[in-house]
């Protein structure tokens, strides 16, 4: 499903064909050329011959019908996974991927520990996303948010997953708002430099999960390359350029960085406007053990008693391996 295929496909057309053939495949979530019943015949065969729509995946669904896994099947044999989250308020996240692997190689993560394979196209992340909105039309509902948050670093495919996000916000494709966009890193500088000069109102968030760069580098190889205070000066400028929240994502990891003066160092790292801590438990992927309940619940404590914003992740889909750190698609 590639895109720009689909461009040139229609450059000696009118130009409403275009949009009326994008709307069709993203607005009126056809699953087939056949179904665009307001196009010519002749060009919906077309379309069927060199531009097919129909997407290869299975689906995994949570005990409590909350999270729905997809493993999306890629023309070169490699498969990615997408994970849409059923919130009680209505609200339908889909969680995509930017790669095939990851590169980052976090410890604790499942998707690192496979190791890297390729960057996904443009078309592979936004069929992540079509996907479920096909899923969802059935039951008459619609996908309210995205985030970049599935298997990969969004930041070391920075084009192909910008080139989404415009696909994704554009009237004529998705048309879901930007402040309904997220995406998360793990600090790759340059992506937030880059990041700060879109003119979008997409949400950031940045994977810190230590606040000292022994612990962090520990966990998290790339902290070598990126270290903590690259990342929050990359930040800054971010937040003095776009006047944005930023969301730092914190995962609770028992014994390694959930102690009390973590806490305290965390609290010298976030004490900023606009900052804010999400903090994360631990789905299980062989190597840590999570903190326990009563272990976070003192560690927020100490945060908010020094008047840091924090949310805590509802977690979903550890059933089905689902859950953040948990897609691979190769075996471990
Ligand atoms: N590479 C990007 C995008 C992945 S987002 C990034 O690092 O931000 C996935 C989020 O889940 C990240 O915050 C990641 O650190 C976190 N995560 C990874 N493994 C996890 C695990 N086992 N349990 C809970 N969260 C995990």
């Amino acid at each position: 499903m590639d895109i720009k295929k689909l461009q040139k496909l229609f450059k000696d057309q009118p130009k409403y064909r275009l949009e009326q053939t994008q709307k069709s495949l993203f607005q009126g979530l056809i699953n087939n050329w056949q179904e665009a019943m307001g196009l010519p015949l002749n060009l919906r065969k077309e379309l069927e011959e060199k531009f097919p729509i129909e997407i290869s995946g299975r689906t995994f669904i949570s005990k409590d019908k909350n999270t729905i896994k997809a493993l999306i099947d890629l023309e070169d044999g490699s498969a990615v996974e997408a994970v849409l989250m059923r919130h009680k308020d209505t609200r339908n996240t889909v969680c995509v991927s930017s790669q095939v692997g990851c590169p980052m190689a976090c410890s604790f993560c499942a998707t690192g520990r496979m190791g890297f394979k390729r960057n996904l196209e443009v078309w592979e992340i936004l069929e992540q996303i079509l996907f479920f909105a096909r899923y969802l039309k059935k039951i008459n509902e619609k996908i309210t948010n995205v985030v970049f948050m599935g298997m990969g670093e969004p930041f070391m495919n920075y084009q192909n997953v910008m080139a989404a996000i415009k696909i994704l916000n554009d009237k004529n494709g998705f048309n879901l708002g930007a402040r309904h966009i997220s995406v998360s890193t793990v600090g790759v500088v340059e992506g937030i430099e880059r990041f700060a000069n879109e003119e979008l109102q997409i949400n950031l968030a940045i994977s810190l999960h230590a606040p000292d760069n022994k612990t962090r580098s520990e966990i998290m190889p790339a902290n070598r390359n990126y270290p903590i205070e690259k990342i929050l000066k990359a930040v800054d400028e971010y937040v003095k350029k776009t006047n944005r929240r930023v969301m730092f994502e914190y995962l609770m990891l028992k014994g390694v960085n959930d102690s009390d003066e973590h806490a305290k160092a965390l609290i010298k790292l976030m004490k900023k406007p606009l900052y804010f801590v999400n903090l994360i438990a631990y789905n299980p992927t062989g190597i840590y053990n999570p903190s326990p309940a009563s272990r976070i619940k003192k560690f927020k404590e100490i945060l908010e008693s020094a008047g840091i914003t924090v949310t805590q992740r509802r977690e979903f889909g550890q059933d089905i391996e689902g859950a953040c750190g948990q897609l691979a698609t190769l075996p471990r």
